[in-house]
């Protein structure tokens, strides 16, 4: 059988698990999509920039054109905001493209990359997916050890892989922690640092490894737009690194991976402050909502930096599948290696009621 002859570290990798499409459940359950919540993957509830709506608009145009394969006008958009050399920035398909790209660049059969316990599941994925070996750190309190992570850097090492914050646990590690590491680390392992929630992050905390690229060639940042910029749907994140690493990603990046509707949407919600921090204050007060209401209800939740949180209910599989029966979807974590946790997205103050509603609802019947 030719499914047979894929690789074996092909045939054992363990599909990515998406948090359920409203239109999925509305279908199973016969309820009207409109009712339904999904607080399962992150996404902005404020939806996008009416900034990055009207480039959209415009762009919508050229869309039967191949999309610019060097990213220009973003580029330049990515360049005046962070300061950043325009050769020292790589762009993907999301910035899941950006971590798969690490992975293609620098690994391969033979040589493992490292992350952390419970941290985001696409660093198995695209390190199994090239045949390397993954070594997996226990988690610290649920974040990052980083202590145990440069322990565990051997002549096999490539690839470091760490979530800041984390995603399912929103844990943070700070500024410090992370410069320390770095000067740990030989320079010939690529530290990849995922920043998919820095926008979140309140001023004194948002991170400032963007500063550390020139000192540090081996580092490698991620960002999306995916999250506080709301444009989940369109796909694009991007890389900040020294040339020299970029110039290699570069080889295996396919020469259109970002498309022109991303493109524009992307430049023209960089600079829209107001909507970034309209997102933010918003989570902060929802985050705060969704914590009052897990403390009424005697559950333990794990404190976050990002745009969710996970909580332990013991039976998650049970209120997971009930809470669907509610119309509200959240995310189970059991692939984490968190089987007694479910992770909810921070959403509108509504659907973040309507989330704590049925849960109580659901915990007050056990
Ligand atoms: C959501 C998320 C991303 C973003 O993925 P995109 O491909 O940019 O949508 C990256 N890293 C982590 C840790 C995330 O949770």
């Amino acid at each position: 059988m030719l499914c047979d002859l894929a690789p074996d570290y092909i045939k054992s990798i363990a599909p990515y698990l998406p948090g359920k499409p409203i239109s999925e459940l509305a279908r199973e359950i016969g309820m009207d999509a409109s009712a339904i919540v999904k607080l399962a993957s992150n996404e902005n509830p404020l939806g996008m920039s009416p900034k990055a709506e009207s480039a959209i608009q415009e762009a919508l145009a050229e869309v039967a054109r191949y999309p610019d394969g060097n990213c220009f006008l973003l580029r330049e958009a990515i360049v005046k905001k962070f300061g950043v050399k325009p050769n020292s920035i790589i762009f993907g398909n999301g910035s899941n493209d950006i971590l798969e790209l690490a992975a293609r660049a620098f690994l391969c059969n033979g040589v493992e990359s490292i992350y952390s316990q419970h941290a985001f599941a696409v660093y198995p994925l695209v390190t199994q997916a090239v045949g390397a070996r993954g070594n997996k750190v226990p988690a610290k309190n649920f974040g990052h050890d980083l202590e145990e992570m440069a322990k565990a850097v051997n002549s096999s090492t490539r690839v470091i892989f760490i979530a800041n914050p984390n995603n399912p646990t929103g844990t943070l590690l700070d500024g410090d922690q992370i410069y320390s590491f770095l000067k740990i680390i030989p320079r010939n392992v690529l530290v990849v640092l995922d920043e998919a929630y820095d926008e979140y992050l309140s001023n004194q905390k948002k991170s400032e490894a963007i500063n550390w690229i020139g000192e540090f060639e081996n580092l490698l940042i991620s960002r999306t737009f995916s999250k506080a910029f709301g444009l989940a749907g369109l796909r694009i994140g991007f890389g900040l690194a020294s040339p020299q690493i970029i110039d290699i990603m570069n080889r295996v990046r396919q020469p259109f991976n970002v498309n022109s509707l991303a493109q524009a949407a992307s430049a023209a919600s960089l600079f829209d402050d107001s909507f970034v921090e309209r997102s933010r204050a918003l989570n902060q007060a929802g985050l705060h909502q969704i914590e009052e209401g897990l403390r009424k209800l005697n559950l333990d939740f794990i404190p976050s930096s990002g745009n969710f949180i996970s909580f332990r209910v013991g039976n998650a599989t049970e209120i997971y599948n009930e809470l669907l029966l509610k119309g509200v979807i959240v995310r189970p974590v059991a692939n984490y290696e968190m089987p007694d946790y479910l992770r909810v997205s921070i959403g509108l103050f509504k659907e973040n009621e309507k989330f704590l509603d049925s849960l109580e609802s659901i915990v007050k019947t056990k």
